[in-house]
């Protein structure tokens, strides 16, 4: 299929971007802002979004690159994935980024996709979503008014769903370096590499005399939005990682999680999967 019609403006600036938003929006036409094209040009050809104007901010550079300020990571939104795996200053202080990172799509879906397009999309086994929760992000939203900053946990409200405004637009995502020693690790099963997950986790944990002492496990398509299963992470740091707290954690992540079966899964087979993956992660946090 192809798209229906729609008009096309590339904004030559954020102000511009927004009273563009605004305007057309306003005027009942309906906007929507045009990134790295990645998930929005698939969804106008299969014909699910059918906007009558496309702003294009993809031209405006001021919002993409990485810088690390007092002790956070500021990612611009317009950074493409490709260029958050090659960033030395995300391996070093965000290293669950570049993990996560080779599991998103393909090389050209890479080097066009970008960091805010996957937050604004929020698709629930989307890898950047569950990455931000886990680290406890900030998302910076700027709108006609000013600019407003959302805890990625208040961000992903539900399936396709976030706390943004129609007018509003994400320009950057704040990160805070993790504390020294902090282990991280991420892991998905996919169908095919370069399918959305059918189920991941991101974890991040602290060991102190190897006992784990803060641990976070935040799931992937497992649910309508990322899940941080606290109870499941909280058996690990009152008993240790060991076989009988591996059960014990499986079993609470099943009060945690409720995930939906889909097209290719059953909501016991993801169940299953999250099981399994939560005993290779932790074990894998521990090595
Ligand atoms: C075959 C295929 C496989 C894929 N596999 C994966 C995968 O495994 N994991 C994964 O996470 N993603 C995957 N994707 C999606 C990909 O990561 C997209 O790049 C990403 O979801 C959207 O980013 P974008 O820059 O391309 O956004 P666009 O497609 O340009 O926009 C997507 C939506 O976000 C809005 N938007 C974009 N930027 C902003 C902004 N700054 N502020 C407000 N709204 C904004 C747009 O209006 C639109 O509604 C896949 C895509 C394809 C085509």
């Amino acid at each position: 299929m192809k798209a229906p019609p729609f008009a096309y403006v590339r904004a030559r600036s954020l102000a511009d971007a927004l009273d563009l938003l605004e305007r057309h929006n306003h005027d009942g036409e309906g906007a929507k802002i045009l990134a790295g094209g990645q998930s929005l040009m698939p969804a106008l050809n299969m014909r699910l979004s059918s906007p009558a104007v496309l702003i294009d901010i993809s031209r405006l550079q001021e919002q993409a690159g990485i810088c690390v300020k007092d002790g956070h990571v500021h990612i611009g939104a317009l950074t493409t994935h490709a260029a958050i795996g090659n960033s030395a200053a995300i391996r070093q202080h965000l290293p669950l980024l570049a993990d996560a990172v080779e599991h998103i799509a393909h090389p050209a879906i890479r080097n066009a996709g970008t960091f805010g397009g996957s937050l604004a999309t929020a698709d629930p086994a989307a890898e950047w979503p569950a990455c931000c929760v886990a680290l406890d992000a900030q998302i910076v939203l700027a709108g006609k008014a000013g600019t407003r900053t959302v805890a990625a946990r208040d961000f992903f409200q539900g399936l396709y769903a976030t706390a943004m405004q129609p007018n509003e637009i994400i320009t950057e995502v704040v990160i805070p370096i993790p504390a020294a020693g902090t282990r991280h690790a991420f892991l998905e099963l996919a169908r095919r590499r370069g399918d959305y997950a059918m189920v991941g986790v991101a974890a991040l944990a602290t060991f102190s005399g190897g006992a784990p002492r803060d641990v976070r496990l935040t799931f992937l398509g497992a649910g309508d939005k990322p899940l941080s299963a606290t109870k499941t992470a909280q058996v690990f740091v009152n008993k240790g990682i060991s076989e009988s707290s591996l059960k014990e954690a499986q079993d609470t992540l099943a009060t945690e999680l409720d995930p939906a079966a889909d097209l290719y899964s059953t909501a016991a087979t993801k169940l299953h999967l999250a099981r399994v993956l939560t005993a290779r992660i932790m074990k894998q946090l521990v090595a």
